[in-house]
């Protein structure tokens, strides 16, 4: 039988695909049965609970160390296996995460002394937590949550996205590896090959998890706090950037649409639509279009784009975090590089500005003072009380401001991701826990207050 070349270069192909698809080797920390998992992160938890803290923070800073080694292989795994994001801020994204993650310093005894003896307040772990991990930020919410959840004494069962679990799976390998290399145990993440619906219900229900951690959409958020388990609810958000007229529009329009189009505009707390005042809406609109490369869309592509970005079920996952040019590209319109979100004028109920769409484009919606402007974020953010910015000098403003969409972020006068500790003061977090009110969340979350009471003694003033 004679076999073509064509047949060959076919043949090659799906032996290469089946080699691709084959199973991953077995790796630290990685399991079959979620039953597995939580047995082991418990074994191992018995031996985190009796490390000094100093040598809890040499495994960190091992993670640290190896997290910033392997930024841009996660980065682009991540973009590889989800279709989502962008490689550059993703490398960004780990790096912040390797350094702006607190770690054991972040856990506070608070002590009362006098005649009647010394009381303390020791922050204890809960002991083997279950996590739920998104898609959007795959690794970066492993990497995090481990650290903080590590530095306070516990180990962590994953139930990663499945849409992510390559990349997911390589960050729990790496977290072992880290640790075993600092003198730590294995395991103290895990996860699984498969995760599924049914593997985060082992988990939820298990006798040996004590605290349980969901970072996604409000799916998630509500099974985990339906599991008569505490839980700590990272849930959605849709944050309103606003505009007033005491604002410099000029810095609004460039800091908005660098926050809107970082990493496409996954992170939960980036600008999802502008709210801005009449007076100032037009100019706003100007540098964005013709400073800050932004595509001002007509009727007839908004129209196509509603069709193409949302389906009957919500959003088409083909096309969350893809760049601006690739959405236009989807409804026939080309553009050049430099165009890197899209924009138009739209009533606060147009569906691309009241949906969560995690794409760079950013309606602008126009309010005819302030009042009717904070009215209308506030409707925008549907309460999840998640994340909110604003461009203003008017301190009263921004009280107001605050007070009325009471949410877990509020970025004055910068780009959304200064709320990460990019660019703004304070410690970084991919797990803001918006619904049940931790807000964000570190080391200090993930303990238990326990009170050490010694009476009549230990009081030395
Ligand atoms: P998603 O809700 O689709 O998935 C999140 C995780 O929950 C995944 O692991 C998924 O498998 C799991 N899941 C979903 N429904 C579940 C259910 N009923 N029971 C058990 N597990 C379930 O979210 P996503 O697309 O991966 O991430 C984007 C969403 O997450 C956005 O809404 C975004 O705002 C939110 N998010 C919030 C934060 C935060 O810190 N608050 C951080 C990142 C993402």
């Amino acid at each position: 039988m004679n076999i073509t070349d064509n047949e060959v270069s076919a043949i090659v192909k799906q032996v290469v695909a089946k080699l691709q698809l084959a199973e991953p080797k077995a790796s630290l920390g990685i399991f079959d049965d979620m039953n597995d998992a939580i047995a082991a992160a418990k074994e191992a938890q018995a031996i985190v609970k009796k490390m000094p803290l100093d040598a809890r923070e040499k495994v960190i800073s091992n993670i640290r160390k190896k997290t910033i080694e392997n930024a841009e292989i996660l980065a682009r795994m991540g973009v590889e296996e989800t279709g989502m994001g962008n490689v550059g801020h993703k490398i960004m994204k780990h790096r912040l995460t390797a350094e702006m993650t607190p770690g054991t310093e972040d856990i506070k005894t608070t002590a009362w002394s006098g005649d009647k003896g010394l009381t303390l307040i020791e922050m204890g772990p809960f002991g083997v937590i279950g996590a739920i991990t998104p898609c959007t930020n795959p690794s970066e919410t492993i990497i995090c949550n481990t650290i903080g959840m590590f530095a306070a004494g516990n180990t962590v069962v994953f139930n990663p996205h499945p849409a992510a679990i390559k990349t997911s799976n390589y960050a729990v390998n790496m977290i072992n590896e880290a640790s075993v290399e600092a003198g730590g145990p294995a395991n103290i993440c895990c996860s699984l090959h498969h995760p599924t619906l049914e593997s985060s219900g082992v988990m939820m229900h298990h006798k040996d998890v004590q605290l349980l951690v969901a970072t996604g959409g409000p799916g998630v958020v509500t099974a985990v706090l339906s599991s008569g388990k505490r839980g700590i609810g990272a849930g959605a958000g849709n944050p309103p950037a606003l505009v007033d007229e005491t604002a410099d529009v000029r810095k609004a329009a460039e800091d908005i649409v660098n926050g809107c189009t970082f990493d496409n505009n996954l992170p939960c707390i980036a600008e999802k639509e502008i709210v801005a005042v009449d007076s100032v809406c037009d100019e706003l609109m100007r540098y964005m279009v013709e400073e800050q490369g932004c595509y001002l869309a007509s009727k007839e592509v908004q129209d196509k784009l509603v069709a193409t970005v949302l389906t009957p079920k919500g959003l088409n996952r083909k096309c969350v975090g893809r760049s601006a040019k690739a959405l236009l590209k989807m409804v026939g319109v080309d553009v050049p590089d430099n165009i890197r979100c899209i924009t138009f004028e739209g009533e606060k109920e147009h569906p691309l500005i009241a949906t969560e769409l995690m794409m760079p484009i950013l309606g602008v919606v126009r309010a005819k003072d302030f009042k009717d402007a904070v009215e209308k974020a506030v409707w925008l953010e549907h309460g999840n009380r998640h994340s909110a910015h604003i461009h203003s000098k008017n301190v009263d403003h921004i009280t107001e401001y605050a007070k009325a969409i009471d949410t877990a972020i509020l970025v004055k006068n910068g780009p959304s991701y200064a709320a990460l500790g990019f660019g703004g003061e304070g410690y970084c977090t991919f797990t803001i826990a918006s619904r049940t009110g931790e807000g964000l969340t570190a080391a200090h979350t993930f303990t238990k207050s326990r009170r050490c009471v010694m009476v009549e003694s230990l009081c030395i003033r």
